[in-house]
């Protein structure tokens, strides 16, 4: 039987239209426009186009954005007090410093000098922190979407066995404390596991966020599985020059065999971004203490 596809652009456009309303109301009641700062270091074509939607997309939905970009060369002292200025600025309420930077720049001493409370992706050592804690910090994006994925499919996820292929600081390692939270048998998985299939098939959720087109093979999956395919491969055909992306999973195989799935393009990638426009509003009311707002992340 043909697994459900789960529609992560119809889930990610309810939760942003949720998100817009919520903007209106801090307006309305508070006045307040929530505002994102992104930074962009460096001319990299994939990192201009995200920049791009996450910039549009924040207006779209009533809330303010500044693009800040600096050129390939810049130092990581310039970044630095760009940083410290965007921190200080109260019209801001989520800063976020697009990934991977260029040249010598020392990532992690970057993300640690965003304010705590403004770190929208959720990157910096006191949200790590927090979620690891189980406690209120900011969950990352792409984990926090694959949450509401599979809350929209499952419901509840307690007592489900959970695999997580992937183990990098943005998106394995929040996403198995994500579900951990949420009362899942958690295993990790990475690429020295040995047997992987064979994991793979105990799992009830399976999600896979390595990097690898098509690895995730039909005779991995539990029939009945839940499958998050966070993988975005960009494949091109040395023929005709066109390039499409894929997956982690091999979707026409899963398919037959998984309960549901998502697809790529059109699941996780989404509500990434959703996820982070939620991430921005809730900033904003924690900032400023607002208790009476609706929580944007609620499922
Ligand atoms: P990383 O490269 O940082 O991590 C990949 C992980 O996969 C590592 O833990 C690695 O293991 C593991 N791995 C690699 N090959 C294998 C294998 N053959 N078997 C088992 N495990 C393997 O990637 P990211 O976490 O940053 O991203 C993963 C994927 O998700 C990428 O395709 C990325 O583009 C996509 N992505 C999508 C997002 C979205 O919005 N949809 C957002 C972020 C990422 P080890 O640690 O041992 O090296």
């Amino acid at each position: 039987m043909a697994a459900r596809i789960i529609d992560g652009r119809a889930i990610a456009a309810q939760l942003t239209e949720r998100i817009s309303d919520d903007v209106a109301l801090l307006k309305e009641r508070h006045g307040i426009t929530p505002g994102l700062a992104v930074v962009l270091v460096g001319q990299d074509p994939a990192s201009q186009i995200y920049v791009r939607n996450k910039v549009k997309k924040t207006r779209e939905l009533g809330m303010a954005s500044i693009r800040h970009s600096l050129p390939e060369d810049a130092s990581q002292e310039e970044l630095l007090e760009l940083i410290n200025r965007i921190n200080c600025d109260p019209k801001i309420h989520g800063l976020l410093v697009q990934l991977p930077l260029p040249g010598p720049i020392d990532e992690a001493s970057v993300i640690e000098a965003i304010r705590p409370d403004k770190d929208v992706d959720g990157f910096h050592i006191s949200n790590v922190g927090l979620l690891s804690r189980g406690k209120r910090g900011v969950v990352p994006c792409t984990p926090l979407g694959c949450l509401m994925l599979l809350k929209h499919e499952l419901g509840s996820l307690e007592g489900c066995d959970a695999m997580v292929l992937g183990r990098s600081n943005i998106v394995g390692k929040p996403l198995a404390n994500v579900l951990l939270h949420e009362n899942c048998t958690v295993t990790i998985a990475h690429s020295r596991t040995r047997n992987l299939a064979e994991q793979c098939r105990r799992a009830d959720i399976l999600i896979a966020a390595v990097g690898r087109p098509a690895l995730v093979k039909g005779s991995w999956i539990k029939p009945g599985a839940t499958v998050i395919d966070v993988g975005i491969n960009r494949l091109t055909d040395r023929n005709t020059g066109r390039s499409k992306i894929v997956g982690d999973v091999d979707f026409q195989q899963v398919s037959q065999i998984a309960g549901a799935v998502t697809p790529v393009p059109g699941g996780v990638g989404p509500m990434t971004i959703a996820c982070l426009l939620a991430n921005t509003y809730q900033a904003c009311c924690r900032i400023h203490k607002l208790d009476d707002m609706p929580d944007a992340s609620r499922v």
